[in-house]
């Protein structure tokens, strides 16, 4: 993919379904809090994706749903976003990662992934992990780690596991405190509001 005359990050764009950024819904068609200013940054490091990755978590937070958000990366460039839609949607599948995943074709033109990462802020699930494998990305990125459920090195190692047709590279633990920050505060205003209904 490469940047075209729009100047902007984020040039291509799978046709409009409203959920996925990039998609010409208008949220992320320009600059950002000032992340986005036409300039390519090839020298940018994890953190400023992972950045990218949490201000989507918090748009899933402002719509109620459990702050998990992803951004997908190919040569420096974010194309595609996404965050947690489950009760949006009324579907179980409709995590961050499983729908940035299934964007992406339209973006790139094939299912093959080959070359790009995905930055999320919490491990992926068996069913995240088990699609970054068939769609054979590059490499994950996380934040905060799940002991109970993720499938990406801590309860399980799915993205790395032996035989399987690809591995996906993994890198645990990014700005974790952060990512898991935004969980904590997410579940604590959840419960305070549970409360105060009873009351
Ligand atoms: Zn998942």
């Amino acid at each position: 993919m490469s940047n075209d005359d729009s100047g902007l990050l984020f040039p291509t764009a799978p046709e409009s379904d409203g959920f996925v950024s990039g998609s010409g819904d208008g949220l992320f068609d320009g600059p950002i809090d000032g992340e986005d200013d036409g300039e390519l940054k090839p020298l940018l490091g994890d953190d400023y994706y992972m950045r990218a990755a949490l201000r989507c978590a918090q748009q899933a937070a402002d719509a109620g749903e459990v702050p998990v958000g992803a951004v997908a990366v190919k040569d420096g460039l974010i194309i595609a976003r996404s965050w947690n839609q489950v009760e949006l949607l009324k579907d179980a599948t409709a995590h961050a990662e499983l729908m940035l995943i299934a964007s992406l074709p339209q973006i790139v033109g094939d299912w093959r992934l080959d070359g790009i990462d995905i930055y999320v802020t919490k491990e992926p699930c068996a069913m995240c992990a088990g699609a970054m494998v068939n769609s054979r990305i590059r490499r994950v990125i996380f934040g905060m780690r799940d002991p109970r459920c993720g499938c990406a090195g801590t309860a399980l190692d799915i993205t790395g596991f032996p035989g399987m047709l690809h591995n996906v590279e993994v890198t645990a633990g990014l700005m974790e405190e952060e990512c898991k920050e935004m969980f904590q505060t997410f579940f604590r205003t959840v419960r305070a509001n549970a409360r105060k209904k009873k009351s």
